[in-house]
């Protein structure tokens, strides 16, 4: 997606760790113009699936997941992060390793708002490893729902996780998908 590229080429930061700062427009501070364009191409290249629910991971998936649902008209519902193994019954869960942060967290979705059947799109603001996508996507398998595909903000395609669930199947539709970041430079790819 053209303005999201573009944004990212003027406002992204490369830092230490692949790690792609764009906390001025995606996922500290937020831009809703921007939000509302990336939900419209979401929405539209997912035309026609019949979506139940919009799916995602708190913090930051949230602002998209949020627009996204409203442009579909459907509930937008997103997984909490537990620190603890403590916790009811009457959740799914799942054992998430957090890229940017070093460690373990688990995925806690309450039962009761998963309904089997739906039809769910994931959605988040970043894919590296695809470990967070794999934690949604097993609560998504545990609680017998649908899943349509995900849409991503922006992909780092060359860690490769984005590919490995492709390969398993999964639809992955990422906005913005960055092949290389060496010598802090963004490259996209085509
Ligand atoms: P994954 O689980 O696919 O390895 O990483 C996805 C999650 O890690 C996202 O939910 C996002 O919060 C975070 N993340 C991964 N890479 C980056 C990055 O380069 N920059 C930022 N800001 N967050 C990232």
């Amino acid at each position: 997606m053209k303005q999201l590229k573009e944004r990212i080429l003027r406002d992204g930061k490369v830092f230490p760790g692949n790690v792609l700062k764009v906390g001025n427009f995606l996922n500290h501070m937020v831009d809703p113009a921007l939000t509302l364009e990336m939900a419209r191409e979401i929405v539209a290249r997912f035309d026609g699936c019949q979506i139940d629910k919009v799916l995602t991971v708190e913090a930051s998936g949230i602002p998209l997941a949020f627009a996204v649902a409203c442009e579909l008209g459907v509930p937008m519902l997103f997984a909490k992060k537990a620190q603890t193994k403590n916790v009811s019954q009457n959740v799914y869960t799942a054992r998430v390793a957090s890229f940017t942060h070093g460690r373990d967290y688990d995925l806690v979705v309450e039962k009761e708002y998963l309904s089997a059947h739906e039809r769910i799109l994931v959605v988040d603001d970043f894919l590296a490893l695809g470990n967070a996508l794999n934690g949604l996507f097993k609560i998504c398998s545990s609680a017998d729902v649908e899943v349509v595909g995900a849409a991503i903000a922006i992909e780092k395609g060359f860690q490769g996780g984005g590919d490995a669930l492709r390969a398993r199947g999964f639809r992955i539709e990422s906005l913005a998908i960055i092949d290389s970041m060496s010598d802090g430079t963004v490259r996209f790819r085509n």
